[in-house]
């Protein structure tokens, strides 16, 4: 005896950029065709398929910052509703209030795109006295510094003021490599830039 089986499976395709989704859709389920075609060998039979959904890649990634004190870790006050088919609470409705968990307070939000709004900047540095600063063309730095900012309105941002989103200080050139790395995953989209001087470039 056959009994049906639904199967949901992701499959992962590389397509032309310069060709539609709607076009990318036929492509894809012709491929797919292609695999149905083929005879099974395990004793199962493919009887159909349907592409329910393609996802484009991201262009636009969006971050919500706390106005008071720039911190990423903020709540919104919302209502679930019981779904008895994934057996959970899911998301119904989000409300107006925002709470920041870093400074504690009721806070308004300051809305960033990722590509066009969040920087990472790294700094080759060099100590002078009490202070440091930023390393000049001919030298190469004493320890290095990384910071992940938000760009200000002026230079193409959405906010006035600019929220330092993560600091590392006093790294040498192998620490600062492995953090780098770390901050372009967690802000893919985002513009890297170095000032680390040009005899370490
Ligand atoms: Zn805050």
């Amino acid at each position: 005896m056959q009994q049906q089986v639904t199967a949901t499976v992701k499959m992962v395709f590389d397509c032309s950029a310069a060709e539609s989704p709607n076009e990318h859709r036929d492509r894809i389920a012709e491929d797919i065709g292609r695999l149905y075609d083929a005879d099974s060998t395990t004793g199962v039979a493919c009887t159909g398929f349907e592409i329910e959904a393609i996802k484009p890649p991201a262009t636009s990634r969006i971050h919500f910052l706390c106005a008071g004190c720039g911190s990423p870790d903020v709540r919104a006050d919302a209502y679930t509703e019981w779904d008895v088919e994934a057996g959970a609470w899911v998301l119904h409705s989000v409300y107006d209030d925002k709470t920041c968990e870093t400074c504690g307070s009721r806070c308004s939000l300051v809305e960033v795109d990722e590509a066009t709004g969040i920087e990472i900047e790294a700094f080759g540095m060099i100590s002078e006295g009490e202070d440091a600063r930023l390393v000049k063309d001919d030298e190469t730095p004493e320890y290095y510094d990384l910071i992940v900012k938000t760009v200000p309105k002026e230079g193409g941002g959405t906010t006035d003021e600019t929220f330092i989103l993560h600091e590392f200080d006093d790294m040498d050139r192998a620490e600062v490599e492995i953090r780098l790395a770390a901050m372009e995953q967690l802000f893919p989209l985002s513009g890297v830039a170095f000032h680390f001087g040009r005899a370490d470039q």
